[in-house]
């Protein structure tokens, strides 16, 4: 089954361009269009991967960032971010939340599909690697 990839993005136009462009690659579609959302999200479906929208109403994307990073179930989900305003500093301060990459708008539908293939096949790669060694960490996942 294809991977599930949750789009958190509060602009519309935005969310259907990202809606379009990954369905067309075939993943399960995830959405929240702000932070308390996107949050109840990945402790719901535990995506396997995020593509977060910087600017969001009520908690920020890096802060939503920097809460999945805190909770050790979810600290390993790939995390895209992607802002509207490509400010100096900007890619700093999401890599700084725990981003794993970043993309500044208008959103290059392109580029993007690549930039999450690679991140899964990375994650795939770094899961079956560390799979068995009995660090003891939780994963519901069979
Ligand atoms: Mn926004």
């Amino acid at each position: 089954m294809k991977e599930k990839i949750l789009i958190v993005e509060d602009n519309p136009r935005d969310m259907r361009l990202l809606d379009m462009t990954l369905r067309a690659k075939g993943y399960s579609l995830l959405k929240a269009t702000d932070g308390e959302k996107a949050l109840d999200m990945v402790i719901r479906e535990r995506p396997d991967l995020i593509i977060m929208d910087i600017q969001l109403p009520k908690i920020n994307g890096l802060e939503v960032t920097r809460k999945l990073r805190n909770t050790l179930a979810f600290s390993h989900i790939p995390i895209i971010a992607i802002t509207a305003y490509a400010m100096k500093g900007d890619k700093e301060r999401a890599i700084e939340a725990g981003c794993d990459a970043y993309l500044s708008k208008p959103i290059n539908t392109r580029q993007l599909p690549g930039v999450i293939a690679e991140m899964l096949l990375h994650r795939q790669k770094i899961t079956s690697s560390t799979n068995g060694d009995g660090n003891g960490e939780e994963d519901s996942r069979s």
